[in-house]
């Protein structure tokens, strides 16, 4: 039925584009037999030698295996799909990025590329459907920034989102030097902080309207101390309730120094958030809510119970896999389940964070205080639907 359409590459460089590569996805008709869904690691050890190229066909290899049962046109839809994936691959530039996400199918020219801000775990799937679950997850966990740099005359605004200045405006509010003095001529100092006041208003104004264009979680205030406290002072409520920290730059500081600042501030938030979340699980260990440690949060993942799923980020527990079942088990002899023999799995990480999106669960990964914490318990929780 699609025979003969003809598709345009849709390659995205920067990581802000990723919510119109899910909104390309989502809506755009699915031609072919299949699709073929990619989630590579692209840090800089990977870049050297091309890991992700060479990762990338030791999965195919599998799903090709898998496929020897199907009919010749998927098979032939699924290569054709591999090609440009392996054809982009070859050809694009060295990764700035620590993940990359492509989707192809058979026709020529369909394909998305879109870099991830993240390391994403390796995902390849051939399916009907495009995978879009790991995306919307980082979606999910990356909150929208704004930045609001002041003086007494002048602002600069920005949004930041998914690790990248998206929007930034300049708020110039009359100079107070400039207008006519009248009636109270005499008191500059009045006149002066009424002006400062106006341009407050007028920055509050315009961040507001930011806040409906750009909806933001978090605002992050810079400039003079004094002035910094009038404007939070001044916050109506949806800005106060959004107001995070205060940011040692000012008005001259540039893209880099605003964008570095922010990845600094809204780090030290994160980390708080995810100390709070990792304290609440460890205090419900006891609760038939939560699972710690390995054991118990391998069981809860074989029973499809897991909800929201805690790893510290550099985990690197063991465990054995049963090749009949698919039980993960904290040990090693025969499976519990079904008594065959238990074989080792190469990379345990990898394996649970599979399962958990397989049970439609969110995953974070910890670190900093939290992952100290939860270390304490193997490195590993969750929260369990029952
Ligand atoms: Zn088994």
């Amino acid at each position: 039925m699609y025979e003969g359409t003809r598709f345009a590459p849709t390659v995205h460089t920067d990581v802000w584009e990723i919510p119109a590569v899910l909104g390309e996805l989502r809506e755009s008709q699915l031609p072919g037999r299949g699709l073929l869904s990619a989630y590579l690691p692209t840090p800089p050890t990977s870049v050297a030698g091309r890991k992700y190229l060479v990762r990338f066909r030791e999965e195919c290899k599998a799903i090709r295996q898998r496929l020897e049962e199907a009919s010749r046109d998927e098979r032939q839809a699924f290569e054709a799909a591999v090609g440009r994936v392996e054809e982009y691959l070859d050809q694009m530039a060295v990764p700035r990025h620590p993940g990359l996400a492509v989707f192809a199918g058979q026709e020529r020219g369909h394909l998305y590329a879109v870099p991830l801000p993240e390391q994403p775990v390796t995902l390849i799937v051939w399916d009907t459907q495009p995978i879009l679950a790991p995306l919307e997850e980082i979606l999910d966990e990356y909150e929208r920034i704004a930045v609001v740099l002041t003086d007494r005359r002048q602002a600069r605004l920005f949004t930041i989102y998914l690790g990248a200045i998206e929007e930034q405006q300049v708020v110039e509010s009359d100079d107070p030097g400039k207008r006519t003095v009248s009636g109270i001529a005499g008191n500059f100092a009045q006149h002066y902080q009424e002006n400062v006041r106006r341009h407050l208003r007028q920055t509050i104004h315009a961040t507001m309207d930011l806040l409906r264009a750009r909806p933001f979680d978090r605002l992050l205030l810079g400039g003079p101390v004094d002035v910094d406290t009038m404007l939070r002072d001044e916050l109506p409520r949806p800005l106060r309730s959004r107001y995070a920290d205060m940011l040692s730059i000012g008005l001259d500081a540039t893209d880099a120094e605003v964008l570095e600042t922010a990845r600094r501030a809204a780090e030290a938030i994160e980390r708080q958030v995810e100390r709070e979340m990792v304290d609440e699980l460890i205090a419900a260990r006891t609760t038939p809510r939560a699972a710690i440690g390995l054991e118990d949060t391998l069981d809860a993942l074989h029973d499809e119970r897991v909800h929201r799923l805690f790893l510290v980020s550099d985990f690197a527990g063991s465990a054995d896999e049963c090749p009949n079942c698919g039980r993960i088990v904290a040990g090693t002899g025969e499976c519990p389940g079904c008594g065959a023999s238990l074989e080792p799995v190469a990379d345990l990480r990898e394996l649970v964070v599979d399962r958990a999106l397989e049970q439609a669960a969110h995953v974070e990964m910890v670190s900093g205080e939290a992952a100290d914490e939860l270390r304490k318990y193997e490195g590993i929780g969750a929260w369990t639907r029952y």
